[in-house]
């Protein structure tokens, strides 16, 4: 009892004293934590992008129980051994219940620091240097159990730089704290001595911002400014290295030399610039290989691809600078769009809608204009089809002309042949002559209007639609065939509506359709006893407000299979016929909006519907 008691007591213990330090994550696993120091404030842009890429690293490659740490050691605003003593301290107080399975130390100062301190505050981490230049006094403060990522912008970047802005170059300018620190840009001295012997060197490196403002700004032609980070004025004001570097271009009458993708836009032409992200992203890769087991001194330091060539496009244009006279493989921002580059999707769309629309539109009217030609040619046809259709009922009516232009023509030679006598008596008696002239004269008049209706039956007509009488040209069509009838001795009736009806016709068109149809009843009744031959044409309104013609013939009627066909051109069954009377007929009803259909009378026999809509009252 009380050995459990005991085992209890101890397993209680160890419970809290993991969860006090976190190392047991709610799944149970044991959490994996680094600590990223850095020796600036991750809050600007530059550290801050650093930290962000070590965060992408740890979620890409991490253990799902990766927590992250960070501290600013912000040691270039804050130097002095006080500040370091209490740094220690805190650092050692803050962390004294959360072991630390790797540091991620940012910069040279960070690893400073850490080869004089890490003893005291964390023996036995191993550590990943990131963002620190592959220098053998930089390699000599590294501790046991570390590997490094190297990241330099070379002081020879920064002269190939300018001498690509400033083809002529002849006077450099030093601007920034880094260019007196040998453990940043090492012996830049010797490297520019041997690149370019004549190169003439102002070094401000040392001098206040101020003064730099002032120099900067009165330069001779073929110079130009290199910079590094600069954290303060020299006269006890701090200032972010984008906001210092940001002072110094606006004053600078020469083109500005940078080093990092985040002064870019801000500041300066560009240059060989860090990556602060992929910075970030090369050491914490590392990290997450140490914390999946790798020993750090089986990886080998390596320089990770985190410097690269890239220009401000707006700069390059004030510089004069041609993009092909920089280094290889440069990038160029901020580029501004031609029109063109900016509006290209939009004009294409706009263009390619325009042109599908003209293209479409041109279809429709080649369409049209071959939907005329082909109508003109058809209206043409008809025209000419219907002209012979009326020949050839002229031609079957001759008999009955003739017929109708005897009477007269015989009237006005008995009168001539007996004026004539009359005027060779001893006395003729004037007045009697003078009623057979006028005999003469009305039989002529009657002969010429036989031969005027047949002229009128014939010519060839442009349409010209009229507001007629319905009831008068059923009547007239009737009259003209009257003699033709009595010759065949067919019953010929019309059965007028008692109102008026008026359409919207081509006289002569709508009394060549009536008269086909007419004859064709004729035709119809033509084998039956005399007096059982009748046609009889009936005009009326319908209850839908239309006008209605009916002709009515005795015959034997329609085979019901055909009722439509007989309206098909060329569609006879007569010896001598054409079969084009009923699709001319057709053709001009439906021109004239109208509808023509045959049936079977229930006394036998067909009739043939002609509506037509009626004149529009006003
Ligand atoms: P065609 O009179 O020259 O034959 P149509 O087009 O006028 O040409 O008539 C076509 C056919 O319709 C006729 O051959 C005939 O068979 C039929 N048809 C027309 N009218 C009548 C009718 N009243 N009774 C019976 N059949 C008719």
């Amino acid at each position: 009892m009380r050995i459990i008691t005991g085992l209890a007591r101890v397993l209680i213990v160890l419970l809290f004293a993991c969860l006090s330090r976190e190392c047991i994550a709610a799944d149970g696993a044991r959490q994996r934590s680094i600590l990223v120091l850095e020796e600036a404030d991750f809050r600007s842009p530059f550290y801050s992008e650093i930290f962000a890429g070590i965060r992408a690293a740890a979620k890409q490659n991490g253990h799902p129980h990766t927590v992250i740490y960070g501290e600013s050691l912000d040691l270039a605003r804050f130097p002095g051994p006080d500040y370091e003593e209490s740094l220690v301290g805190h650092l050692k107080t803050k962390y004294a219940q959360r072991p630390i399975d790797v540091i991620v130390s940012i910069g040279v100062a960070s690893a400073k620091f850490l080869q004089k301190r890490k003893q005291d505050i964390w023996p036995a981490a191993p550590v990943v240097y990131g963002f620190v230049p592959d220098l053998p006094e930089v390699s000599a403060l590294f501790l046991p159990n570390t590997t490094a990522v190297f990241s330099r912008v070379r002081p020879l970047h920064l002269l190939t730089a300018a001498r690509a802005i400033v083809p002529n170059l002849t006077r450099v300018v030093l601007v920034g704290d880094a260019w007196k620190n040998p453990l940043v840009y090492g012996h830049w001295k010797q490297d520019f001595a041997a690149a370019m012997p004549d190169i003439e060197v102002t070094d401000l490196s040392d001098t206040v911002l101020r003064e730099v403002r002032k120099q900067v700004a009165t330069l001779p032609d073929r110079s130009a400014i290199l910079t590094s980070a600069i954290y303060s004025d020299g006269e006890g004001t701090y200032y972010s290295p984008a906001a210092a570097l940001a002072r110094i271009a606006e004053s600078a009458n020469r083109p500005v030399i940078i080093t990092s993708d985040t002064f870019l836009g801000k500041s300066g032409v560009g240059g060989f610039l860090l990556l602060p992200d992929i910075i970030g992203r090369e050491a914490g890769d590392v990290a997450m290989r140490i914390l999946n087991g790798e020993a750090p001194s089986s990886i080998a330091s390596f320089n990770g691809d985190n410097v690269k060539p890239i220009f401000d496009w707006r700069e390059l244009k004030r510089w004069n600078v041609d993009e092909a006279s920089l280094p290889p493989g440069s990038e160029v921002r901020f580029r501004e769009l031609t029109f063109w580059e900016q509006h290209y999707w939009h004009v294409t769309i706009v263009v390619g809608v325009m042109l599908t629309q003209a293209l479409m539109i041109t279809f429709l009217l080649r369409e049209r204009r071959l939907r005329f030609l082909a109508e003109v040619e058809a209206r043409q046809r008809m025209s000419e089809l219907a002209h012979m259709n009326r020949r050839a009922t002229a031609g079957e009516m001759s008999a009955s002309i003739a017929h109708e232009l005897n009477q007269p023509l015989a009237a006005i030679l008995l009168n001539a042949e007996t004026a004539a006598q009359m005027l060779q008596g001893p006395a003729p008696d004037l007045v009697e002559v003078g009623d057979m002239l006028e005999h003469i004269r009305r039989d002529d008049h009657r002969a010429s209007e036989v031969l005027g209706r047949l002229r009128m039956f014939l010519k060839r007509d442009p349409t010209e639609r009229r507001d007629i009488d319905l009831n008068a040209t059923v009547d007239e069509v009737f009259r003209f065939l009257s003699v033709q009838a009595l010759t065949h001795d067919v019953g010929l009736a019309t059965e007028p509506s008692s109102a008026g009806i008026r359409v919207k016709a081509d006289r002569v068109q709508l009394q060549q359709v009536i008269l086909n149809l007419v004859v064709n009843g004729m035709d119809a009744v033509a084998h039956l006893p005399a007096d059982r031959r009748r046609v009889v044409g009936r005009t009326s309104l319908t209850e839908g407000n239309l006008a209605l013609v009916s002709i009515t013939d005795s015959g034997d009627g329609i085979l019901a299979e055909k009722v439509t066909e007989i309206f098909k051109p060329f569609f006879t069954t007569k010896a001598q016929g054409m079969g084009i009377g009923l699709s001319i007929a057709r053709t001009i009803i439906e021109a004239h909006g109208g509808r023509i259909w045959a049936e079977n009378a229930p006394s036998g026999g067909a009739v043939f519907h002609i509506s037509l809509p009626l004149v529009a009252p006003g």
